[in-house]
């Protein structure tokens, strides 16, 4: 077999689980179907390439964002556009700091390019201490710094303060602010590409949006950063149908607003109830809850009754993500996590 490069050979192969379930809150994708009403074929042409520029998608995006299509760049999801800046800024050796935990996939974008994923870990509660992390970019000069607010797993937000407290101080690094799931909080700091050229935002109409399917992300960034990156951007890369329906869902952008009103109602009520069952549940500006849970391995416990959720275990502990599902989900999910922890008691 010819062999793949040394940083590549190390990798473990990213593989989704693929489980029979009856209720799905492990990957933070909207409950919200969108485009339950469809859309008709004729309304574009498949035999076509798409537009290599996403034109009409990015003047619409620029609406919702609060910036110009000249400060957007289009990719198959936010993972895309994330890959594709490490990749062109980073090359073997070279350093990317984050906090840990955060999203996982930093850590592989930056084995693919071999550059040096630096963590420097959350606070006990999970916030990130920005002083820390100005102060560990003074000491490394990091390629890329990426803050991810709301933070995944954590659901934790940096505040705005906070973030240009980070951008007046490091200004040799470019700066990702991955907001994945910002439409869930408020204060996007995606305005301050204009006041900070090594400032880049990427946003996502995966969860919000309902369209994890479609794969659909945004980088918004000054006009030279977004013309820089575009010489690694591939022709084509946003498919014909995923164009025409996040135009047509930011066409409905009002029906997403009232999914992100509900969403924020359930996270509420969700998080009492699982308050109520003793679970240490940290403050989220997103569509998940982070929690300390008071029974050992719910994870596989729910799995076993058809709930899924995320596990993630951090300096010896065990925590969970659960997606804030429909009112239903939720209920089945507090439901079983009840039944669970009787048959425990019961079995003492
Ligand atoms: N950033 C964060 C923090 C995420 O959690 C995710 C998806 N789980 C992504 C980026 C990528 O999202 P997508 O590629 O679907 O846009």
């Amino acid at each position: 077999m010819i062999k793949l490069k040394p940083s590549v050979e190390k990798l473990q192969a990213y593989f989704v689980n693929d489980i029979p379930y009856r209720v799905k809150l492990d990957a933070n994708e909207g409950s919200n179907y969108l485009l339950k009403d469809g859309f008709k074929i004729d309304d574009f042409k498949p035999n076509l390439y798409p537009d290599s520029d996403s034109s009409i998608l990015r003047e619409k995006m620029a609406v919702y964002y609060g910036c110009k299509d000249e400060n957007i760049m289009v990719g198959n999801g936010s993972s895309e556009l994330i890959n594709m800046v490490i990749n062109a800024f980073c090359d073997k050796g070279d350093k990317v700091l984050s906090f840990v935990p955060s999203f996982s996939m930093y850590q592989t974008y930056c084995d693919l390019c071999g550059a040096e994923y630096v963590g420097i870990e959350c606070e006990k509660d999970f916030s990130q201490n920005i002083d820390k992390l100005i102060a560990e970019a003074e000491n490394i000069n990091p390629k890329i710094v990426i803050l991810c607010s709301p933070n995944n797993p954590t659901g934790y937000v940096t505040s705005r303060n906070e973030v240009m407290k980070l951008l007046d101080s490091v200004k040799n690094s470019l700066i990702i602010l991955d907001e994945a799931y910002i439409d869930f909080s408020e204060n996007s700091a995606a305005d301050l590409i204009d006041r900070y050229e090594n400032l880049v935002v990427m946003r996502t109409l995966s969860k919000a949006f309902g369209l994890a399917g479609l794969r659909v992300g945004a980088m918004i960034a000054c006009s030279e950063m977004i013309n820089y990156v575009w010489k690694v951007k591939v022709p084509y890369n946003l498919n014909i149908l995923s164009q025409y329906a996040a135009e047509t869902a930011l066409e409905n952008i009002h029906r997403v607003k009232d999914y992100i009103r509900q969403v924020k109602a359930l996270r509420q009520e969700l998080s009492n109830s699982l308050k109520e069952l003793d679970f240490m549940v940290y403050d989220s500006g997103s569509n998940f809850i982070f929690v300390k849970p008071p029974v050992e391995n719910l994870f596989e416990k729910l799995m076993g009754c058809g709930v899924l959720i995320r596990k993630f275990s951090y300096k010896g502990e065990t925590y969970n993500r659960i997606t804030v599902g429909t009112k239903e989900e939720n209920s089945i999910l507090i439901e079983e996590i009840k039944n669970i922890m009787e048959a425990e008691n019961e079995n003492r």
